[in-house]
């Protein structure tokens, strides 16, 4: 693939941008200048850096962030800055192309909301990790205002009428982690699920985190606003 092809792929601009940052010397591959815009090479996992700044070529973007609360999964957010500040401008302004739309969120958490979100550019991992006919178990972690006790937790999991759908919703699991605490285990995405669910049986969520989907756990090691790749396992894991 040409140099500036890749470039312009991994969101480094428009293409007339991408041929000046390579005809200018401002990119190196491998550690090595490379002022031909043509140079050919292959591109999976190619390491350049551009301005100085190190970047691995990925055909397809596949990332996890441990959204910090005080954030909007928008991205034109109203109120709060937007998740996608907290990503890199190369991964902010991939192209889109067919089906595969630019870098996005797969699936939103509320602006209080923490924990572990999905973004993708595959058209087809974010329909298949967000369908609902995928049933793809989402874990959260809830403090609540008051006292969890048995019938709350027997509720939740028996199902519980939210105020815009008379079909009742259930927990796919439910325990009772605290005193105030719950993880509560989603298959379906409903708007503030969680918060309704948690109204429905007479309790409030003060707390909500996200510590797993599907088969993807928040990493102990990415702290709150940090991001990264997935790796082929857990690519391999998630879909
Ligand atoms: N349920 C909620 O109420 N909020 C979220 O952010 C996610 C699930």
């Amino acid at each position: 693939m040409e140099l500036q092809d890749i470039l312009f792929s991994q969101g480094f601009g428009p293409r007339r941008v991408c041929l000046g940052l390579v005809q200018g010397g401002h990119v190196t591959v491998e550690g090595a200048p490379c002022t031909d815009p043509y140079a050919d090479f292959p591109a999976e996992g190619l390491r350049f850096s551009v301005e100085g700044k190190p970047w691995a070529y990925h055909a397809r973007a596949y990332l996890m962030l441990h959204k910090p609360a005080g954030y909007e999964c928008s991205q034109k957010p109203s109120a709060w800055p937007s998740i996608y500040t907290l990503l890199p401008a190369p991964l902010r302004q991939r192209p889109s192309k067919g089906a595969n739309p630019g870098v996005q969120a797969i699936g939103r958490l509320d602006q209080d909301t923490t924990g572990l979100l999905l973004l993708s550019d595959d058209g087809a991992f974010i329909h298949r990790m967000s369908s609902p006919k995928h049933h793809v178990p989402k874990v959260y972690e809830v403090q609540a205002a008051d006292a969890v006790d048995d019938r709350q937790v027997r509720q939740l999991l028996a199902g519980v009428v939210l105020d815009d759908d008379p079909r009742p919703v259930r927990a796919a699991a439910c325990e009772a982690t605290g005193p105030h605490a719950l993880r509560l285990t989603l298959t379906e995405g409903k708007y503030h699920q969680v918060k309704r669910m948690l109204a429905a049986v007479g309790n409030r969520v003060v707390a909500l985190h996200r510590s797993r989907i599907g088969k993807l756990e928040l990493p102990h090691d990415l702290p709150p606003g940090g991001w990264r790749w997935l790796t082929n396992a857990e690519l391999a894991a998630a879909s």
